[in-house]
């Protein structure tokens, strides 16, 4: 028994906050970097910072996560990392000769009061950045946010400081710009392959496939050939339309776009489940004047097929989820759809509108389900909840194993971090072919503790 402390009775915490649902900004700012092609992302601030950001992307995409480190000593945490940043981009540059450095700062950076923007201005004005080399900089204190508020500033930095301004009177690009949100590799690889079912132009950024789930060769290749180009990303300004998939990861991004070049936006849930996909295509549909192809109908046609063929193993599953906002909201109306029920819910990453949104797709379907995000929303909270009344299916991250075997609750991996298992780089949860990989993976828990559980005259070949 790992948590055998937890009780059922929720005390009420005015400060504690016990294995919380969210990790720190600077490595979701990390990962947002590597969806650029030919990056080497910078940690402004300690080693040990540095270190953890890439172990823990290294560990969740079994992929090496190359970045470099301010290396703060005592006397630049004391007096500021400004010389130690200047110093660090020429080395990058002249030594590994990367398109691209994405720095993001960190807890101590940011308490000096270091101004990323000054410091890169200084290495320039300095001729520490090369000719045709770019540098991209976020500020992610960690003590504010969690790596999804990490991963939209860098993707705002991306827009603010690279999109390129439209001349006055130019027509736009036929170009639609899909901000993917914070999705695994094969999610962005899967929305890029919608994209072209659709024969909709576009550009997409940050885009991690061919990044971190680059395939094997005997070469070992320090920058693989994914990532959106420095180009695509300056041209996004010039684009007609951009669609941000998921509020928390790139709306500030899309907002971006619109203030410094003027691109119209949409805001959409991630396209998770049938609905949420149904959204995003219809969009696309509308702002292109693409219909949507057969192909595409005939794979929502086989997410709902499966989903009638096992309605009555899903049917009043109750789900307690845990992880990022914007894969939660559409995970929730998804699962709410197919007749499940998400009762318990909580989400780390701070934002005013997850309680509204969550009580807007819930709220009428399962008025029994209990929701938090923010400070205190995290895994003990959880499984105080659980303890109160028990659950069918555990669906998040890694960290929900202990609660998942101390009670025996069948557990679908999700979101991230995945620390203890693989598959999450490679299937998508995106789209209808996204949908039919999610209820595949939850319809297999479900079935084997049927099966585990079943007394010998119960135990069944066709289920
Ligand atoms: S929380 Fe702050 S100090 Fe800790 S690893 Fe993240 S940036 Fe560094």
């Amino acid at each position: 028994m790992f948590l055998k402390h937890t009780t059922a009775e929720v005390a009420d915490r005015k400060a504690l906050t016990v294995n919380p649902a969210k990790t720190c900004q600077p490595v979701g700012a990390m990962y947002a970097s590597l969806g650029i092609h030919g990056c080497l992302p910078h940690s402004h601030g300690s080693q040990g910072c540095c270190a953890y950001h890439r172990s823990s992307l290294t560990r969740h995409y079994k992929e090496p996560v190359m970045a470099g480190t301010s290396s703060f000593t005592e006397g630049s945490s004391v007096f500021g990392g400004q010389g130690n940043l200047v110093q660090a981009l020429n080395n990058m540059f002249t030594v590994y000769k990367p398109d691209v450095v994405a720095v993001h700062s960190t807890c101590l950076s940011e308490t000096i009061g270091d101004d990323l923007g000054q410091i890169v201005k200084k290495a320039i004005d300095e001729g520490k950045v090369p000719e045709g080399k770019t540098v991209v900089y976020a500020s992610t204190p960690s003590y504010i946010g969690s790596h999804v508020t990490g991963f939209a500033n860098m993707c705002a930095g991306m827009a603010k400081q690279l999109a390129e301004v439209p001349a006055e009177d130019a027509a736009p690009l036929d170009q639609v710009n899909i901000l993917p949100g914070w999705v695994e590799p094969s999610d962005m690889r899967e929305i890029k392959r919608i994209m072209k079912t659709m024969g909709v132009p576009f550009v997409m950024y940050p885009d991690t496939s061919d990044v971190l789930d680059a395939p094997m060769t005997g070469h070992h290749e320090f920058y693989p050939k994914g990532g959106a180009t420095i180009e695509e990303i300056k041209s996004s300004g010039l684009s007609k339309a951009t669609l941000a998939l998921g509020a928390w990861g790139s709306e500030a991004a899309a907002q971006e776009l619109w203030k410094k070049c003027r691109v119209p936006y949409e805001t959409l849930d991630l396209p998770i489940g049938i609905k949420a996909t149904d959204r995003f295509l219809s969009k696309l549909s509308e702002i292109t004047g693409t219909p949507v192809p057969e192909s595409l109908t005939a794979e929502r046609g086989r997410a709902l097929d499966m989903i009638t063929d096992m309605q009555n193993y899903l049917y009043g599953k109750r789900v307690a989820l845990w992880g990022d906002p914007d894969q939660l909201l559409a995970l929730s109306e998804f699962l709410a759809d197919i007749d499940m029920k998400p009762v318990y819910i909580v989400s780390g990453t701070p934002g005013k509108k997850f309680m509204k949104k969550m009580e807007g797709i819930l709220g009428d379907v399962v008025p029994e389900a209990k929701f938090k995000n923010g400070e205190r929303a995290d895994m003990f909270l959880m499984h105080q909840w659980i303890k109160e009344e028990g659950v069918d299916l555990l669906m998040g991250n890694s960290y929900g194993k202990y609660i998942s075997r101390d009670d025996d609750i069948p557990f679908v991996r999700m979101g991230f971090p995945i620390y203890d298992r693989v598959g999450h780089s490679y299937f998508p949860t995106v789209g209808y072919m996204g949908a039919i990989r999610i209820l595949e993976k939850m319809l297999g828990v479900i079935m084997d503790k049927q099966d585990r559980d079943a007394p010998e005259e119960k135990f069944e070949l066709v289920m």
